[in-house]
């Protein structure tokens, strides 16, 4: 998919608040510093496209970016910052389940996780939430370039043989590196996909 377009819709703190076109639209989350902001700027090809909703602390919202006219980004915020209090975290992740619960129009929640360490409980707990509620997602591991190449494989195994544990089978996982510049088009050709169907 070529990008040919991006409009910066706005940020909103409410599910009520989102768009209503009914347009498809692809969610990336996960914990805070994992690479969000980066591959994000590495599929659409800006480089200051996800800085809007990245600082830590700041209000958490819905970040919409329209693309190509025809279907949204969607950029939500990262969760497991150790500097929110435990009370503004579980009103976060309320507002989170709520809208991610509601919005049927979220075709795939991109979830990501960081291939340097070892699955962490947060990530677990909010894959298998995304699971118990049938909410379609992927799996994406970022910072591939930061395991040597003959231990990635060994290594995201690990991390599929402990999800494993929990469910039946594996969503569609991609393998990204925002510094070899690598996965941000797998990604984008599997929406291609789904939006064509
Ligand atoms: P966010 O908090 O999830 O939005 O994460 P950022 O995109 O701000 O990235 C957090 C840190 O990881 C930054 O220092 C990035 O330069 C670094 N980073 C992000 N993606 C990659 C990657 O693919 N490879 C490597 N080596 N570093 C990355």
């Amino acid at each position: 998919m070529i990008i040919r377009d991006i409009e910066f819709i706005g940020s909103f703190e409410k599910e009520e608040q989102c768009p209503t076109t009914g347009l498809p639209e692809y969610a990336f989350i996960g914990r805070s510093n994992v690479g969000k902001s980066s591959l994000i700027n590495l599929i659409t090809g800006r480089n200051d496209l996800a800085r809007i909703s990245s600082t830590p602390g700041k209000t958490q919202t819905f970040n919409y970016f329209l693309i190509n006219n025809s279907w949204y980004l969607v950029d939500l915020p990262g969760y497991g910052y150790a500097k929110i209090s435990k009370k503004v975290r579980e009103k976060w992740q309320r507002s989170m389940n709520y809208f991610l619960m509601k919005r049927h129009q979220v075709y795939c929640v991109f979830s990501l996780i960081d291939s340097r360490h070892k699955l962490q409980s947060v990530d677990l707990k909010f894959l298998n939430w995304l699971g118990v509620k049938e909410i379609p997602h992927a799996l994406v591991y970022t910072k591939i370039d930061k395991v040597k190449d003959s231990e990635i494989d060994a290594h995201i195994e690990t991390i599929e043989s402990e999800l494993l544990e929990h469910w039946e089978y594996l969503p569609k996982t991609f393998r990204t590196s925002t510094v070899n510049r690598t996965g941000g088009e797998d990604i984008l050709a599997f929406i291609e996909e789904i939006n064509n169907k």
